[in-house]
């Protein structure tokens, strides 16, 4: 198995708020959609499968690597893309991009420069590589935030409302960017907007108050709401 089995995970924080109810979710390879309002658990969620906090219970496999007990085995084949996605503004696109690359271990020059290359083809970024980061788009630093994420070929890529800043035309170029991804991995995209789901995503499921209300395709799930 190649996808993420979710069991029985809870948080309850320090000031009283339950933030995830007994979650539960099988997340196979592909678009996966978790959708739910502001406050419904979404960026606890996420922040738990990119191993950036510990649930008080539960457990999350994926493939066979026992994440929560294994953390550095999934760091290494995970991408995160957080929901405020932070740049250094006066670095341009390459230098950064190479620089997140020597964090990720990748020391050999000219395969450095193949990998950021390829990565700023991917996201339509190649002609803006020298710009600095400080000048880029909503839209751009989204896709930007991407290449940075997917550095290390991940198996599992973390997206978590990815589309909260961005104008329509910059919204549909993302979401065409992350269907491209979803064929090889499993790819988790969190919002609160009901089109970002029905229009590429296989499966998702319905998060309110840290609970599960459904899973299911989201054809179907749009048709029943
Ligand atoms: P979201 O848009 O996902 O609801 P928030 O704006 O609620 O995000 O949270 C932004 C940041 O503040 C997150 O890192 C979150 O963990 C933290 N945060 C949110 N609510 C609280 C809270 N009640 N007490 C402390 N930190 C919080
Ligand atoms: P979402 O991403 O769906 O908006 P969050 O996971 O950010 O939801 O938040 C779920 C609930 O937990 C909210 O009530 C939020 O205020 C609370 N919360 C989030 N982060 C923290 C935190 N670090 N400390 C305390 N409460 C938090």
């Amino acid at each position: 198995p190649s996808g993420l089995r979710i069991r029985n995970v809870s948080k309850k924080y320090a000031n009283g708020v339950q933030a995830l109810r007994n979650v539960s979710l099988d997340i196979p390879p592909g678009m996966y959609g978790l959708l739910g309002p502001n406050g419904a658990g979404k960026s606890t969620l996420m922040r738990t499968l990119a191993t950036l906090q510990e649930p008080d219970a539960g457990s999350i496999y994926l493939g066979h690597i026992d994440v929560l007990n294994h953390k550095e085995a999934v760091r290494q084949t995970l991408g995160y893309l957080p929901q405020e996605f932070g740049v250094y503004p006066k670095a341009s696109a390459q230098e950064l991009l190479d620089y997140f690359a020597i964090l990720k271990g990748v020391t050999d020059r000219a395969v450095r420069q193949a990998t950021t290359e390829a990565l700023l083809r991917q996201t339509n970024l190649w002609d803006k590589r020298k710009q600095k980061l400080g000048g880029f788009s909503g839209g751009m630093r989204q896709r930007f935030g991407v290449a940075v994420a997917l550095l290390g070929n991940p198996r599992l890529l973390i997206v978590d409302e990815p589309t909260a800043g961005l104008d329509p035309v910059e919204r549909v170029r993302f979401l065409n960017l992350l269907s491209e991804l979803g064929e090889n991995s499993v790819v988790i995209l969190s919002t609160h907007i009901v089109a970002d789901v029905a229009e590429l995503c296989t499966h998702m499921a319905i998060i309110n108050q840290g609970q599960i209300l459904l899973e299911a395709q989201p054809l179907e799930a749009v048709a029943a709401l």
